[in-house]
C-alpha cells in the first residue's frame, strides 16, 4: 500500500517537472519571439520617419520649384516688356514722344504698385516725365524734398540702383517714408557722362517684394531711357543746327541774289554807258581820220614832211582808238544780248587758213613756225563767221605777240560728238596760275616786260569769251611759265539760241 502512493508521487513529480520544462521551454521561445517582434517594429518606425522626411523634403522640393518657376515666368514676363519698351522708345527722336510711349507702356505692363521718372533740367531743377500710382501732391513733395537735400542724387553718381535690399537701414526707412512703400528701386538715368534723372519704381505692399530680378531689369529699362535721351537730344541739336544753317543759307542766298541783282544792274548801266560814249566817240574819230587822211591827200594844199609825219601819227593813233571803241561797242552788245548774230553756213578750216594769211607778216617777223591740224572730218558749222574770225585773230595775234623768236604757235581743230574742240598753242612766256583767272576780265593785262613795251588794251580776251558763249561754247586756258600757253575752245557745229 504505501508503494502506491511512493510510485503516484514519483509519476507526478516527474510528470511535473516535465511539464515545468515544456512550460519553461515555450517561454524562452515566446519571449524571443516578442524581442524580434519589437525589433521590427522599431524598424518599421524607423522606415516611417524616414518615409516622412522624404515626404516633407519632396514637398519642400516642390514648393522651391514651383517658386522658380513663377520666378522664371516672371523674369520672362520682364524680358518680353523690356524688350517692347527698349523697341519702342528707341524709335523715336522726339524727347515728349519718348515718354508717351513709355507712359503708356508702362502703365499696362510693368507690375509696380509706383513709378516715378524725373529729369534734370539744365539748370538744376528736378521734373516730373511720368507718374504712377501718385498722387500730384505726393510728387510735388518728393521734388521739393530731392530739391532740398541732394544726397539721393549725388548717390546715383556710381551709376548704380539703390534698393531697399542694398540700402542702409536709416537710408531705407528715410526712401520709404518720402515715396511712401515699403519697397523700393531707384535706378540712375545716365547720359554719357552725368546723371540726367531718376528711375523709381515701388511696391507698399509686403506680399510684392523687390527681388534682385526687379533690380537688373529696372536698370537696363533706365540705361535705355538714358540712350534713347540722349539720342533725341543728339537729333535734336543737329535739326536745330541744320534749321539755323539752312536759315543761314537763306539769308546769304537773298543776300547775295541782291548783290548779283545790284551787279547786274550796274553792269548793265556800264555796258550802256560804254556803248553810249563809244557811240559819242566814234563820230569825231571819224571825221578826225577824215580830216587828216583830206590834209595827207595834199587836196587842201602841199603840206611839208614833218606835218605828214605828224598826220600819220594821228591816223595810226586814231586807227588803235577806233578798234578800242570797236571792241568795246562789241563787248556791251554781246553782253546786253543786242549783237546780232549773223549765223551762216562756215568752213572752219578756210576761217583759220584765212587768219593764218593775214597774220603771215608778223609771224615772219619773228620767225615763228606755224601748226595747223584740222581734222578732215568737221561738217560744215553753223556759226558767225566774222565774230569766229576775231576770236582766231585775237588768240593768234596773242600767241605772236608773247612767243619769242623761232617759237610755235599751233591751231588743232578736232570734231567730238555735235561739237568741235579748238586749241590755239604758243611756246611763249606762260601765264601765272593766280593770273588765268582774271584773263578774261574786261581791261586786265599781266604786268610783265612784253606788256609794258607793247601796248593792247585788255579787252581782246573778254571779246573773245563772250564771242565763244554767244556761240555756246566754253573757253579755257591750261599754261605753264616759260613753256608756253594753250587757250581750249569749243563751238557747237549747229548753232542753238537756246541751250546754254
Ligand atoms: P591785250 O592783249 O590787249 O593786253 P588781251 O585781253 O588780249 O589784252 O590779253 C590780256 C592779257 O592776257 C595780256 O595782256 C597778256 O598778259 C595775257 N595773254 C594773252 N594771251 C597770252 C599768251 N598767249 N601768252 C601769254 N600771255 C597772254
Amino acid at each position: 500500500m504505501i508503494n502506491v502512493p511512493i510510485s503516484l508521487f514519483f509519476i507526478i513529480s516527474t510528470s511535473a517537472v516535465i511539464i515545468l520544462f515544456v512550460l519553461a521551454y515555450f517561454l524562452i521561445a515566446k519571449s524571443e519571439q516578442i524581442t524580434s517582434l519589437q525589433n521590427s517594429f522599431i524598424k518599421l518606425r524607423n522606415s516611417f520617419n524616414d518615409l516622412d522626411e522624404q515626404a516633407k523634403l519632396i514637398v519642400k522640393t516642390d514648393l522651391e520649384l514651383n517658386k522658380a518657376q513663377e520666378e522664371s515666368e516672371k523674369r520672362l514676363h520682364d524680358l518680353d516688356n523690356l524688350q517692347k519698351i527698349s523697341r519702342l522708345i528707341s524709335t523715336t527722336l522726339e524727347e515728349n514722344e519718348l515718354f508717351l510711349r513709355l507712359e503708356n507702356t508702362l502703365k499696362t505692363n510693368v507690375n509696380y504698385e509706383k513709378t516715378l521718372i524725373l529729369l534734370t533740367h539744365e539748370t538744376g531743377e528736378l521734373n516730373k516725365k511720368i507718374s504712377l500710382g501718385f498722387t500730384p501732391d505726393e510728387v510735388t513733395l518728393i521734388l521739393t524734398n530731392l530739391q532740398k537735400d541732394l544726397s539721393l542724387m549725388d548717390s546715383l553718381k556710381n551709376g548704380k540702383s539703390i534698393t531697399s535690399i542694398n540700402a542702409a537701414r536709416i537710408k531705407k526707412t528715410a526712401l520709404n517714408e518720402l515715396f511712401h512703400v515699403n519697397h523700393f528701386i531707384i535706378s540712375p538715368i545716365l547720359s554719357q557722362t552725368s546723371v540726367v534723372g531718376l528711375y523709381f519704381v515701388g511696391n507698399k505692399s509686403n506680399a510684392s517684394p523687390i527681388t534682385e530680378g526687379d533690380e537688373e531689369l529696372i536698370s537696363v529699362l533706365a540705361n535705355q531711357i538714358g540712350q534713347s535721351l540722349e539720342n533725341a537730344r543728339l537729333f535734336e541739336q543737329v535739326y536745330r543746327s541744320s534749321q539755323q544753317l539752312e536759315k543761314k543759307v537763306q539769308e546769304r542766298t537773298q543776300q547775295l541774289e541782291k548783290a548779283l541783282t545790284e551787279v547786274q544792274n550796274i553792269s548793265k548801266t556800264k555796258s550802256e554807258f560804254i556803248s553810249s560814249v563809244s557811240h559819242e566817240l566814234r563820230t569825231p574819230l571819224t571825221s578826225i581820220k577824215g580830216y587828216a587822211a583830206i590834209l595827207m591827200s595834199g587836196k587842201l594844199g602841199e603840206i611839208p614832211l614833218s606835218v605828214k609825219e605828224r598826220l600819220q601819227k594821228i591816223n595810226t593813233h586814231s586807227d588803235n582808238l577806233v578798234n578800242l571803241i570797236n571792241d568795246l561797242l562789241d563787248i556791251s552788245r554781246i553782253e546786253s544780248g543786242k549783237a546780232e548774230m549773223n549765223i551762216a553756213t562756215c568752213n572752219i578750216k578756210k576761217i583759220i587758213d584765212n587768219v593764218a594769211d593775214l597774220l603771215t607778216p608778223q609771224m615772219k617777223d619773228k620767225k615763228i613756225n606755224w601748226v595747223a591740224k584740222v581734222s578732215a572730218d568737221i561738217p560744215e558749222m553753223h556759226l558767225d563767221s566774222s565774230q569766229v574770225d576775231r576770236v582766231f585773230i585775237n588768240l593768234i595775234s596773242n600767241a605772236i605777240k608773247f612767243t619769242p623768236e623761232n617759237g610755235t604757235i599751233s591751231v588743232e581743230a578736232l570734231l567730238e560728238d555735235n561739237h568741235v574742240n579748238f586749241s590755239v598753242s604758243d611756246t611763249g612766256i606762260g601765264i601765272e596760275k593766280n593770273d588765268i583767272d582774271r584773263l578774261f576780265d574786261e581791261f586786265f593785262r599781266v604786268e610783265n616786260k612784253i606788256n609794258q613795251n607793247v601796248k593792247g588794251t585788255g579787252l581782246g580776251l573778254a571779246l573773245v569769251k563772250k564771242i565763244v558763249e554767244a556761240h555756246r561754247g566754253k573757253i579755257w586756258i591750261t599754261s605753264e611759265i616759260n613753256k608756253g600757253s594753250t587757250f581750249n575752245f569749243t563751238l557747237p557745229i549747229e548753232h542753238n539760241p537756246e541751250k546754254v
